[in-house]
C-alpha cells in the first residue's frame, strides 16, 4: 500500500479535529492530521498587547468579501490547535434548552437531532481532557451533569469577588465561569499557569492554556501512528468514480501538490473553511460542491451577537485574571421579556492600546492606560439564528464571501440594559462603552471567533449536510467535526461543544474503523 495511504485523514487540527485526533490515537491506526498552518511560534510576543491586539500578529493573512464583495481581513488563525490557540477557554457547555426548537425574538430555533443527554456524557468528558475549573449549582441554567467538574473553580479577584457578592445581594446569580487553564491555585508556585493578564485573545507564552495544540494534538502525536503535516493546506478531496466517496485529498505544500488517500477522512478547517473546502471540491458526480445535493453546504452561518462592552470604576480595578465570572439570569428570559436574552461574562482586563481607537470623546481628560486601569470588562453573548441565507459562498478564485444580514438584535440590546441598569448601583460607571478591539470587532463580520453552522447536522438530507454521526449524508466516508454541524448556536461558547461532539463522533469512528 502507498506511503500516502492512511486509515484516516483528519484536515485541521483545532477543537474539532484535534480533539478527534486524540480520541483515535490509541486506536493504532494510521492517521495523518492536514494543517493549513504552522505550530504558533513561542515568542515574547505572545505577551505584548500592540503585537497582539493592534498590530494583529496572529491573524491570518486571509481576505474575506462581504456582503458587498468589500475585502475585510477575517479575525482568524491558522496554526496547529486553530483558533484555541487565541481563545479565553471559557468552555461551556450549551444548556439543555438550546438542543430543542424553542422561541426567541427572531424566530423558532431548529431542533437538535441530539438531545442534551446523549452529549452529556461526552461534555463530562471533554471537561476532564481540558482541565475545565468551575463549580455547579449556582448557575439556575447549567444543565445536568454526570460528574463535578474536575477542578476546582478559578477564584475571583478581590474586584470580581465584590462584584459578585454585590450581584449577589441584587438577587443575581453571578457564577464561576468554566475555564479550561492548567492553573493550581493550591500549589501556586508550581502551577504551569501564572495567572497573567494575557490570556483571552493571546497565545500562552508558557503552555499553560487548555487549547487543542496542548490538550490534544500534542498528546496524539506521542502515538507512532499519529503524523501531522503542517503548512499543508488542503485544495481539493476527490472522490471515486461512483462519486459515493473520497479517494484523493489533495494539498499544497510549500508551493507542491501533493495527494493523500483515506480511507475515512475528516473536514475539520472551522466553519467557513469547512464549507469552502466542500465547495471548492465540486465535480462532475457533485456538480454544486460535495455534500451538497440540499444545496445546505455554507447556509446558516452563525457567529454570535456578541458586544464586548467596559464599565470605568471609580476606583481602580487590580484585576489580573478577570475572565472568572459570569451571569445566566437572563440566558432563557427576563422577568418583563419572554424570550431569551442571552451570557454575560467578563473578558480579559483591557489595556491600554485597546483603547486607542475607542476612547474618542467618551473620558475626557482620561489616557488610554487610566481608563484600562479603572476599567471592568464584560462580554455579552446572544443567540443569532440560522438563516439560509447567511452563508458562505466562493468566488471566482475560491475566495470566501460571508453572506449575512443581522438577526435577534432586539435581545442582545436589551441584555446591555439589563448589564447597565446592574452596574448603576454597583459603583461603576453607569455608561458602558465598546471595546471593539477585543475579537476584531470593528468590521462586524470579521469577528469570526464563534463561527458556525455552514454544514448542519440533522437526519433529513434535504435540510441537513451530515448525519446524526456527523458523516456527510451523500458521501460515506466523509465527516466534519468542527463547529459546522451546529443547527443553532445558542448564547454560549461552542468550543466545548465541538469538543464534545468530536468525542462522540469518535466513538463511532472506532467502531468503524474496527
Ligand atoms: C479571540 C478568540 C477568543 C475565543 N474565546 C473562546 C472562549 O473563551 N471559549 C470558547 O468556547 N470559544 C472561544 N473562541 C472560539 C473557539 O476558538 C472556536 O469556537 C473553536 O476553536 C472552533 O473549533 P473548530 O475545530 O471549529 O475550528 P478551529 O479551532 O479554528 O480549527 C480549524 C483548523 O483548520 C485549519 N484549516 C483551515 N482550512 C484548512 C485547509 N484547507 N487545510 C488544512 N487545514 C485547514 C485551521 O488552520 C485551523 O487550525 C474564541 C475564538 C477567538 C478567535
Ligand atoms: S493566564 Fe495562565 S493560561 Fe492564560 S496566558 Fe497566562 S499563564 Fe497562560
Amino acid at each position: 500500500m502507498s506511503a500516502n495511504h492512511y486509515d484516516l485523514i483528519i484536515i485541521g487540527s483545532g477543537a474539532g479535529g484535534g480533539t478527534l485526533a486524540l480520541k483515535l490515537a490509541p486506536s493504532g491506526k494510521k492517521i495523518l492530521i492536514l494543517e493549513r498552518g504552522g505550530f504558533l511560534p513561542r515568542e515574547k510576543q505572545n505577551w505584548d498587547t500592540t503585537e497582539v491586539f493592534v498590530k494583529n500578529r496572529y491573524v491570518s493573512k486571509d481576505i474575506w468579501y462581504d456582503n458587498n464583495q468589500k475585502p475585510f481581513q477575517p479575525g482568524s488563525h491558522y496554526f496547529v490547535g486553530g483558533a484555541t490557540k487565541m481563545y479565553g477557554a471559557a468552555l461551556f457547555r450549551l444548556r439543555q434548552e438550546d438542543f430543542t426548537a424553542h422561541r426567541t425574538a427572531d424566530g423558532l430555533t431548529p431542533d437538535w437531532p441530539v438531545r442534551y443527554d446523549e452529549l452529556e456524557p461526552y461534555y463530562t468528558q471533554a471537561e476532564k481532557l481540558y482541565n475545565v475549573h468551575g463549580q455547579r449549582g449556582d448557575d439556575p441554567t447549567d444543565p445536568p451533569a454526570s460528574a463535578p467538574y474536575p477542578f476546582p473553580p478559578v477564584s475571583h479577584e478581590p474586584r470580581i469577588q465584590e462584584l459578585a457578592d454585590n450581584l449577589k445581594r441584587a438577587g443575581y446569580h453571578p457564577s464561576f465561569a468554566p475555564t479550561g487553564i492548567l492553573l493550581n491555585e493550591a500549589n501556586a508556585p508550581h502551577s504551569q499557569c501564572i495567572r497573567c493578564d494575557t490570556c483571552d485573545g493571546f497565545p500562552c507564552l508558557v503552555h499553560a492554556k487548555s487549547d487543542a495544540e496542548v490538550i490534544a494534538v500534542w498528546p496524539a502525536l506521542q502515538y507512532p501512528n499519529v503524523t501531522l503535516l503542517t503548512n499543508a493546506h488542503v485544495q481539493k478531496l476527490e472522490t471515486g468514480a461512483n462519486g459515493k466517496e473520497i479517494t484523493n485529498v489533495i494539498i499544497e505544500r510549500d508551493g507542491q501538490r501533493e495527494e493523500f488517500f483515506g480511507d475515512l477522512v475528516v473536514v475539520s478547517c472551522g466553519a467557513a473553511n469547512s464549507a469552502r473546502l466542500l465547495l471548492m471540491s465540486a465535480n462532475d458526480k457533485h456538480p454544486r460542491g460535495l455534500a451538497n445535493g440540499s444545496d445546505q453546504v455554507g447556509r446558516n452561518y452563525m457567529f454570535h451577537n456578541a458586544i464586548a462592552l467596559v464599565a470605568l470604576s471609580k476606583r481602580e480595578n487590580k484585576t489580573v485574571f478577570q475572565k472568572t465570572l459570569t451571569v445566566n439570569d437572563f440566558y432563557l428570559r427576563a422577568p418583563d421579556y419572554e424570550f431569551p436574552l442571552g451570557n454575560i461574562q467578563m473578558i480579559g482586563k483591557s489595556q491600554g492600546p485597546m483603547f486607542r481607537e475607542d476612547s474618542h470623546g467618551f473620558a475626557p481628560g482620561w489616557s488610554l492606560d487610566q481608563m484600562a486601569k479603572h476599567a471592568v470588562d464584560f462580554w455579552l453573548t446572544g443567540e443569532d439564528l440560522p438563516l439560509p441565507q447567511n452563508r458562505v459562498t466562493l468566488n471566482a478564485k475560491n475566495e470566501i464571501q460571508l453572506h449575512y444580514e443581522f438577526t435577534n438584535q432586539e435581545p442582545i440590546n436589551r441584555l446591555r440594559q439589563k448589564l447597565q441598569s446592574m452596574l448603576e448601583h454597583l459603583d461603576l460607571h453607569p455608561h458602558l462603552i465598546p471595546n471593539n478591539v477585543y475579537l476584531g470587532k470593528h468590521i462586524p463580520v470579521a469577528g469570526v471567533g464563534h463561527q458556525s453552522g455552514t454544514c448542519r447536522f440533522g437526519t433529513d438530507p434535504k435540510t441537513s449536510v451530515l448525519d446524526v454521526n456527523c458523516r456527510a449524508h451523500e458521501l460515506d466516508n466523509l465527516y466534519i467535526v468542527d463547529t459546522s454541524f451546529f443547527p443553532s448556536i445558542g448564547a454560549v461558547n461552542p468550543s466545548l461543544t465541538a469538543i464534545a461532539n468530536a468525542l462522540r463522533v469518535g466513538d463511532h469512528l472506532l467502531q468503524r474503523l474496527k
